[in-house]
């Protein structure tokens, strides 16, 4: 089997915060080859489709949405090139990306272990720019292998890509209905697997300590403004631990929205309005979404 057809795939079994409804359909990639298949398959899908890794940066509404899910499960072990002083890494999207650093510290290979923590796949790291205390996947990145139902499969080097905060852009120039990412290729340092593991376990105490790392959330639901801390504005405009039906902003971290059992999307949207409403209201900030908003 190299493409799975999926008809009205649950989005909260897709995804961590465990909300939304359906989508019209899921298209599930198993191989390069099944790319051509899907270009031919996606019109007659109808809706608008969506790239998805493992769910854990997404908001998903409730109803029937007008997506089509492309899920790529391209996860077949990394290919390792050795070089002087380290190595090039290339790793399907949807290889897990904890896995993927877990097998980089037992080769010895540095760059990604700052994202410990950080749960989702390759795919979804590098479309987030996934980051985490200063380092963000995009520094780590040499090339990135793309796919349009258009223009099929190409490589676009990092440099010729626009990263930001949580942002990645491939500047494809044109306008296309879906650019899914297919592989990543890292440049990684060589450093000794017990150094790497020490700062995998310093980077999880780090947060472990300070965020509900095993709650049901999409991590941070707000981006940090300019030299601010999104959870800290929240924290001091009283949301912390703020709580409406199944659905709160975590105690542990005014950041993070956790869904407590049982929480709707309409519940989630009514809290990030609240939360956004009372930044502004104190401090003047308008605060960004990190999450993304599948509606
Ligand atoms: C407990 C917890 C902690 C977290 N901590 C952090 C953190 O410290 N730092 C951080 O940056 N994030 C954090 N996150 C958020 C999230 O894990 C990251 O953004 C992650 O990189 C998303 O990967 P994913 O595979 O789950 O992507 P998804 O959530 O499935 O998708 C996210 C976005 O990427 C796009 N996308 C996914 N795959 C592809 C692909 N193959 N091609 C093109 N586009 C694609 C989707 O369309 C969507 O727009 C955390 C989340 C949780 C639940």
């Amino acid at each position: 089997m190299t493409l799975a057809l999926i008809r009205s795939p649950r989005l909260n079994e897709r995804t961590t915060l465990r909300l939304g409804g359906t989508a019209l359909a899921e298209a599930v990639v198993f191989s390069e080859a099944a790319l051509d298949q899907l270009a031919r398959e996606l019109p007659g899908l109808g809706g608008r489709p969506l790239a998805l890794g493992a769910g854990s940066n997404l908001l998903a509404l409730d109803g029937e949405l007008p997506l089509v899910l492309v899920r790529p499960v391209n996860n077949a072990a990394p290919d390792v090139r050795r070089l002087p002083g380290g190595a090039v890494l290339r790793a399907g999207a949807g290889f897990g990306l904890p896995r993927l650093i877990g097998l980089c510290q037992r080769l010895g290979l540095s760059g990604l272990e700052n994202l410990t923590g950080i749960p989702g796949r390759v795919g979804g790291a590098v479309a987030m720019n996934a980051g985490s205390y200063g380092m963000e996947t995009a520094q780590a990145l040499s090339r990135v292998r793309l796919w349009t139902p258009e223009a099929g499969l190409f490589w676009r080097e990092a440099k010729d890509c626009a990263f930001g905060y949580r942002r990645f852009d491939p500047c494809l120039g044109a306008a296309s209905s879906l650019c899914l990412i297919w592989e990543a290729e890292f440049l990684l340092a060589a450093d000794e697997p017990a150094n790497i593991r020490a700062r995998m376990e310093a980077t999880y105490a780090r947060k472990k300590a300070s965020q509900p790392v095993t709650a049901r959330s999409a991590g941070c639901v707000f981006k940090n403004p300019e030299g601010m801390s999104a959870g800290r504005l929240l924290d001091e405009a009283g949301l912390r631990g703020k709580v409406l039906g199944g659905m709160a902003f975590s105690g542990m971290h005014a950041n993070f929205l956790v869904n407590q059992g049982g929480g709707t999307s309409a519940q989630a949207l009514e809290l990030i309005d609240m939360g956004r409403s009372a930044v502004r209201a104190r401090f003047g900030v308008d605060l960004e979404l990190e999450v993304v908003v599948l509606k």
